[in-house]
């Protein structure tokens, strides 16, 4: 936050209605973010080690009430504990559908999908609805508003620069608002979506401190969370 860019974690925030705490955000390790309005509980980029993290924070039975996943992108550091979630969901018998909001084309998500429905279809308690999304969708669910919006992440295979299907989101709570922008350089929609946010999220993983079209450097991201009223800087490299 400001005047403090690099605290230990969970990074802990609230404002009115809002909470929200990042529990972890390190490079090829784990993120995982819970955001509840009032006592709804939504989880951001289900990392390694969510269904601990959420049921030291929330509890099990309110594991079960999560009923919105949001996935910016399908590296392992983000979804690597989708998985274990759901599997979780589904020992205990959930019966409410679970939504899993993911970029168009995250093979990942597909993935986990299909060899989880492999595993368990047969007697699967609960409904799991993929919900592909472009970036440009508005998203209304209770008293959160979603705006997802592109983002630019890109990974290397044979020396050469792929860009994954990356989104950041900005969720809007009764006037609250909280932008995260998951992986990603710094790009104009960006910076538009992080202006004037109640609070940024914003990764600094550039792993040194030339410009990067991959991630961006801790001053990049410190003067771009500078334009929020508050800001936490995450995926920091050690
Ligand atoms: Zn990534």
């Amino acid at each position: 936050m400001n005047g403090n860019l690099l605290q230990p974690y969970p990074l802990i925030w609230k404002k009115n209605d809002v909470f929200l705490k990042v529990f972890c955000s390190i490079p090829q390790l784990a993120t995982g973010i819970l955001l509840k309005a009032g006592n709804k509980p939504y989880v951001i980029d289900p990392g390694d080690g969510i269904l601990r993290d959420l049921n030291s924070e929330i509890g099990k039975e309110n594991i079960l009430k999560v009923e919105h996943i949001f996935v910016t992108h399908g590296h392992h550091d983000h979804v690597g504990g989708l998985w274990s979630l759901m599997t979780y969901m589904h020992v205990m018998r959930r019966k409410i559908p679970l939504n899993i909001y993911f970029p168009k084309d995250a093979i990942e998500i597909h993935s986990i999908y299909k060899a989880f429905l492999e595993v368990y279809s047969r007697d699967l308690s609960f409904e799991i609805k993929l919900n592909e999304l472009e970036g440009k969708e508005h998203i209304e669910l209770e008293s959160v508003k979603v705006f997802p919006f592109k983002v630019s992440h890109k990974e290397i295979i044979d020396d050469e620069k792929i860009e994954v299907p990356s989104l950041g989101f900005k969720f809007v709570v009764k006037g609250v608002s909280v932008c995260y922008g998951g992986d990603t350089a710094y790009t104009p929609k960006l910076a538009e979506m992080v202006k004037d946010s109640d609070l940024a999220i914003l990764e600094a993983g550039a792993k040194n401190s030339a410009s990067s079209d991959m991630h961006m450097t801790i001053n990049e991201a410190a003067d771009l969370g500078g334009t929020a009223k508050e800001f936490f800087l995450v995926h920091v490299p050690k």
